[in-house]
């Protein structure tokens, strides 16, 4: 049965506008602002004529070097992940301590699978950083700040990130005592709705309530001058739709298409019921978009709230598929007591020991998550690339990190791979389908050449 979102049909002209893709101009404007204020130098980004838009090195790069770090628009770590790693909400830094990080899991992990008592209770003295492990000191991590709206579902490294996060959407999707969102118990069911089927759903809500914040505050600048004028009696009409627009521009760079069309097909859906299959996505979509609305919908950003962005918005996150990932600490910790001398390791390991075979073989799971970088989702593909995501030692936080892989030259495009380069032609193919084109890369056309 066919899915009718009413706020489709009555906003049907502003929802298009949201959607249109932005002119050259507009895209030559926004990253250059954006290189403006974040201060990346050496990269530059321009329309292209066949692909959109292309990143270019605007210096010359050595193998390794740093092209770019990329801090994301919109991100989040998947719910799955939340009993692995206590990271902050807005920079993905590990926090707290080994100890914290260590204890929190074992004690999440093994909730309804009770251990000896002897066990739990130094698991608990180990959450509450009672008891200290050996070296962790040689492993600080920033401290815990709560949310400043009270839910204590998400966490911060420092004051500046917790309030940065509640600036930029946060104070919306807060369950807490504080959230501005219009009512705590819709917002837990779109959150729980969102947990139990797919947690991307999360990713858009964030996308919408930063867009309604943005607008909100490009208003009220705008009221201030309206008043301003007023007294000086002239008076200045500014369409809000325009604002919105606005408020929107950063999520308007993204390439979109909605998720229903664009999901590639599950290996265990035949073909035959492909139609059915996007059906039940778009229906999906639909469901969580009512929670949402019941939780946060805004009457003067209702466009936002049609099934047509909603779709495009996951539809985005889908396309460019950009892991948020950040290493942990606990891996260093234990490879460092691994490393120890002989006689100093037995004594150590006495303690941490029971530690580590609790965590067993996923002792020390990354932060995994997905977000939107800017910059990073405007590198086009190569399977033969000159630069790649990769994180160093000293990258801790969710930015993304570009490296070159290849001498790159000022001038010179520079490409990532979406997929395992190393496969052969016709396996790259099939992966690169799903990001709905074929590669005309320099070794995709000498390789296909090769074969006739
Ligand atoms: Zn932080
Ligand atoms: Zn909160
Ligand atoms: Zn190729």
């Amino acid at each position: 049965m066919e899915v009718v979102c009413p706020i489709d049909a009555q906003f049907a002209h502003e929802i298009s506008l949201l959607l249109e893709p932005p002119s050259p101009l507009q895209v030559q404007e926004y990253f250059d602002q954006l290189a403006t204020t974040k201060h990346f130098d050496g990269i530059q980004v321009k329309p292209t004529n066949d692909y959109g838009k292309g990143v270019y090195a605007d210096m010359d790069f050595e193998e390794e070097d740093l092209v770019l770090k990329d801090q994301m628009l919109v991100g989040m770590q998947h719910s799955s992940n939340k009993i692995d790693c206590l990271v902050c909400g807005c920079c993905f830094r590990f926090i707290g301590s080994i100890e914290i990080q260590i204890g929190r899991k074992l004690y999440l992990q093994g909730l309804g699978s009770p251990k000896d008592d002897s066990f739990n209770e130094k698991l608990e003295l180990l959450m509450h950083e009672k008891l200290e492990l050996p070296h962790s000191k040689k492993f600080p991590l920033p401290g815990v700040i709560n949310c400043p709206g009270g839910c204590k579902e998400v966490y911060y490294c420092s004051k500046s990130c917790a309030q940065a996060d509640w600036d930029f959407c946060h104070s919306l999707l807060c369950t807490g005592e504080g959230s501005k969102s219009l009512s705590n118990k819709a917002l837990s069911k779109f959150i729980q709705h969102a947990n139990e089927t797919n947690d991307i759903f999360i990713l858009a809500a964030k996308a919408i309530s930063c867009t309604i914040l943005k607008y909100r505050k490009l208003k009220a600048a705008c009221d201030k001058e309206k008043q301003k004028e007023k007294e000086k009696n002239h008076l200045s009409h500014v369409h809000n739709f325009s604002l919105l627009l606005k408020g929107w521009e950063p999520l308007s760079m993204g390439y979109k298409r909605r998720w229903w069309d664009c999901i590639a097909l599950p290996d265990d859906v035949d073909v035959s019921d492909e139609a059915s299959f996007r059906m039940q996505i778009k229906h999906l979509a639909f469901e969580s978009l009512e929670l949402l609305k019941a939780a946060i919908l805004d009457e003067e950003c209702l466009p936002l709230f049609s099934l047509e962005i909603y779709g495009n918005i996951i539809g985005m996150y889908e396309l460019n598929n950009l892991d948020l990932v950040v290493a942990s600490p606990v891996e260093d910790y234990f490879l460092y007591i691994d490393d120890l001398l002989e006689a100093e390791k037995k004594e150590v390991d006495e303690t941490t020991q029971p530690f580590l075979d609790a965590l067993g073989e996923h002792y020390s799971v990354c932060c995994q998550g997905t977000a939107f970088y800017p910059i990073q989702s405007c590198m086009n593909h190569s399977c033969s690339p000159n630069a790649k995501a990769f994180k160093r030692e000293e990258d801790k936080d969710g930015q993304a990190t570009i490296l070159a892989c290849k001498p790159i030259t000022k001038g010179q495009e520079v490409t990532i791979s979406y997929i395992d380069e190393d496969l052969e032609l016709e396996e790259r193919r099939a992966l690169l389908a799903d990001y709905g084109f074929i590669c005309k890369c320099a070794r995709c056309v000498e390789e296909e050449a090769a074969q006739n």
